[in-house]
């Protein structure tokens, strides 16, 4: 299972996003930080694990 990080575009904050694929284009993520919702494949800053 891919695991992303990723990097809130709203808060700044970085968190992990597992996914089922590594297909990740238009899937959205909620921050658990600040409550936004953002795309997650415009957010990725490193793949932790593929
Ligand atoms: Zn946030």
């Amino acid at each position: 299972m891919p695991v992303f990080k990723v990097k809130c575009p709203h808060c700044g904050h970085e968190m992990l996003y597992s996914s089922k694929t590594k297909f990740v284009k238009g899937k959205r993520k909620v921050c658990v930080y600040c409550g936004k919702s953002f795309e997650v494949s415009s957010a990725i800053i490193k793949v932790v694990k593929d």
